[in-house]
């Protein structure tokens, strides 16, 4: 019994020998539970332990352990070889890496694992679990980031962002505003670019990305800003007879240039003819920066002339004459405007020179009574004028359409004095007016916002307030259709025909 105990006694120490002491220069072969025990996802088994404490390298995936990488350096080598193999070509000067998801951490230890670098390779390559080092952009406005994207680099970015830029100012004139020099003054009338800013702060950075994240075209980056993330086109088909500023006309009261600028690939000039069928995105612009340029512009801007009424008792009540003819005057006037992504803003008058003086009218009346007939001089029907769509800007278009530059849904005026022949609605023209200038002429006023106040029958003189721009009936942004006819509604005549003089308004 004695022995029986003493043998167990041995044996037992045996075994806490064999297991328990760091043996030596031995290897020693473990016999424990941990032989059995399967680690990370590819079942790795301790195979024994060193008797030095050694670095390890262990991977891991959203927390998750993978497993202990037998030799890091091949894995390096693998990023290495797998990037200049697959990926150099389109994404060139970058590097590989792995997905963010992926974590690598340096322990110590002393156990030596089973080897599954192969498999651990494969698994990444199958999973794509990679990601590449980008340029990424964001851009930041209130201090918060608006927008980011990635861009295989620096030089894909900056060439989409000068193409964008270029649409809104002229690359002469950029480049001596970038170099801090400052442009001659205007002499003549036209305008020029004084300034450009972008509203927001865009931060360049390094960043890894997945491949499918990463813009690797000028035209795809060019495309976001344009439009940001907004996927939405609209397209119009051109019909016959269609200008481009009929086709802006026609689609949410764009100018000839916007629809060039967002058709860049397929029109060159505000005056390109267009192929009847044609295709043409009419979706402005909806990017997610704003290209500040600021302009002066000199333009001549009438002084127009008033009338003096006389009493004369040597008249006929009801009648009236013209004792002195008035002339309207000019004067230059240099406005600041504000452009933002190529739309007008606002405008200021920095400075006005007059050039010219108006003379007044002298009319004598033989009555209080206000005379009701047209003096065949002509105001325009809306302050700060420009033209948005001439004469037969497209098919059908029988009036001029005016806006006011600097004030969308300012004040319409009469003409020249009148009476108040029509106060109606159509469905295409909205609410509209019509003036009896009592000369053989009436003028149109089409779109008014609400309907004019004045009833049919009240005396107009010319400059008088008659409504409000807008765009009731059909109409895509705020303007005044307008026309003169001859008293029969079908003899329209071009305002700018004879009537008002429209050079410079285009
Ligand atoms: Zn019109």
């Amino acid at each position: 019994m004695k022995k029986l105990i003493s043998l167990i006694c041995c044996f037992i120490l045996a075994v806490v020998l064999v297991v328990f002491l760091p043996s030596s220069k031995y290897k020693s072969k473990l016999h424990t539970s941990a032989d059995i025990k399967q680690i990370g996802k590819f079942n790795q088994t301790i195979e024994y332990m060193d008797e030095d404490i050694h670095d390890v390298f262990s991977m891991y995936y959203q927390g998750e352990l993978v497993g202990y990488l037998n030799d890091k350096s091949k894995f390096d080598k693998h990023l290495v070889t797998l990037y200049n193999n697959e990926y150099r070509d389109i994404y060139s000067n970058s590097k590989l890496n792995y997905d963010e998801d992926i974590y690598i951490t340096k322990t110590k230890t002393n156990y030596i694992y089973s080897n599954v670098d192969d498999r651990i390779i494969a698994w990444l390559d199958i999973n794509d679990l990679y990601s590449l080092e980008a340029t990424y952009i964001s851009i930041i406005e209130d201090n918060n980031i608006k927008y980011g994207i990635y861009v295989k680099d620096e030089e894909t970015y900056q060439e989409a962002m000068n193409t964008f830029i270029s649409y809104f100012i002229d690359q002469k004139v950029l480049a001596t505003l970038n170099q801090g020099a400052t442009l001659p003054s205007l002499s003549n009338y036209g305008s020029r670019e004084t300034g450009i800013s972008i509203t927001q702060r865009i931060v360049i950075a390094k960043k890894f990305a997945k491949k499918e994240e990463i813009m690797t075209t000028k035209e795809e980056v060019l495309e976001f800003l344009k439009y940001g993330d907004n996927e939405e086109r609209e397209y119009y088909v051109v019909q016959q007879y269609d200008t481009l500023a009929g086709v802006g006309s026609k689609n949410h009261g764009l100018s000839a240039k916007q629809v060039m600028d967002i058709n860049r690939d397929k029109i060159s000039s505000v005056d390109q003819v267009l192929q009847e069928g044609e295709e043409l995105c009419v979706t402005y612009f909806t990017s997610p920066i704003n290209i500040v340029i600021t302009k002066e512009v000199l333009k001549e801007r009438p002084i127009y002339f008033a009338s003096n009424f006389v009493e004369d008792s040597s008249l006929l009540e009801g009648l009236s004459e013209v004792r002195k003819t008035g002339e309207n005057g000019s004067e230059n006037v240099l406005y600041l405007e504000k452009w933002v992504n190529g739309v007008l803003l606002d405008g200021e008058v920095l400075s006005s020179t007059v050039t010219k003086e108006s003379s007044n009218e002298v009319i004598a009346v033989g009555t209080m009574s206000l005379p009701d007939v047209g003096t065949g001089n002509y105001r325009y029907p809306v302050d700060n004028p420009s033209i948005t769509c001439p004469w037969g800007c497209y098919f059908g278009h029988v009036g001029v359409d005016f806006i006011n530059l600097y004030d969308p849904w300012g004040d319409i005026y009469a003409v020249d004095n009148g009476v108040v022949v029509e106060n109606s609605y159509t469905y295409i023209n909205g609410n509209y007016i019509i003036i009896n200038h009592n000369n053989g002429y009436r003028s149109y006023y089409g779109h008014m916002r609400v309907p004019s106040e004045l009833p049919v029958g009240t005396i107009v003189q010319k400059g008088d307030v008659i409504g409000h721009i807008g765009m009731t009936g059909y109409a895509t942004g705020p303007h005044v259709h307008f026309h003169f006819d001859d008293g029969v509604e079908d003899h329209r005549m071009d305002a700018c025909n004879g009537f008002i003089d429209c050079a410079g308004l285009y």
